[in-house]
């Protein structure tokens, strides 16, 4: 974690010094604070952990949520990591918050980890009741680059086959498209899935009496795969933030409320 407690204030790992004793802000045990060269700073439990909020926290997901931060601070925001919406169902900490100049705020959330439709629909829901604009970043993953080619200065994967959460995000971005996030090269991509079409073969056979049939012979939509272009890389510090608003829809698998969203637009051409 990136955020720890000491003497009842919130301190990141960046700013912190050794000495002082930090605690865990969800389950208040006592956590050390790493300083490597390498390694993004961070606040370590001692063991036996047991705390929720470490579950699924990898060193990934901790840098992406300082490389955000740094970028929206960079440009005059103010951003809080790991910060605590109360509203919030499970896991009440907002990977990045930032507020807009006019005091909006804009949830970040980097899914470096898959996670159920019924929870994303949850936590979406919360953050859309407490009037917070959110956006969701899935990571990528090397099947994106073992399965593709370079087209367009971009990226495209034929046969991808999306994360029920990606199809999720995908669909409550709309024609935003879906950011995602690159940990090894720390650089963002613009993606957007389309169907993706295969040729069911045609065969012939004859029933008795000799009448000749015919099945096959067709492309159809693959219900498995769909074919997923990305835009870029981007580096945080050259994307600006848009908010709009979507209405509630839903189809039998999904269920997408009325938000606020925050979109990435690049500021280079
Ligand atoms: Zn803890």
């Amino acid at each position: 974690m990136l955020i720890a407690e000491s003497d009842g204030n919130r301190i990141d790992a960046f700013t912190a010094e050794r000495g002082p004793t930090y605690h865990c802000p969800k389950c208040r045990g006592e956590v050390v604070l790493k300083k490597g060269r390498k390694v993004v700073h961070h606040f370590a439990h001692k063991p036996p952990i047991t705390c929720t909020w470490v579950k699924g926290e990898t060193r990934a997901h901790m840098e992406s949520k300082v490389i955000v931060a740094a970028a929206l601070k960079e440009r005059g925001l103010r951003a809080e990591l790991e910060f605590v919406v109360n509203t919030l169902p499970g896991d009440r900490r907002a990977d990045v918050m930032a507020w807009s100049p006019k005091g909006l705020q804009i949830a970040f959330e980097l899914q470096h980890t898959p996670i159920g439709i019924d929870e994303i629909e949850r936590r979406a829901l919360s953050y859309a009741r407490a009037g917070i604009a959110q956006i969701w970043i899935p990571f990528l993953t090397s099947r994106v680059w073992d399965g593709g080619v370079p087209r367009h200065g971009g990226w495209f994967v034929e046969r991808y086959s999306p994360r029920h959460f990606e199809r999720w995000v995908h669909g409550f971005n709309g024609k935003n498209g879906m950011w995602m996030y690159d940990p090894n090269d720390k650089a963002f991509w613009l993606g957007r899935l389309t169907g993706h079409q295969t040729y069911v073969e045609e065969s012939t056979w004859f029933l008795e009496g000799g009448e000749e049939n015919y099945s096959g012979g067709f492309w159809k939509y693959s219900k498995r795969f769909k074919e997923l272009t990305l835009e870029g890389p981007f580096k945080a510090e050259d994307l600006l933030i848009a908010v709009s608003k979507r209405r509630a829809f839903s189809t039998s698998r999904y269920h997408w409320p009325a938000a606020r969203i925050a979109n990435l637009t690049p500021s280079k051409p």
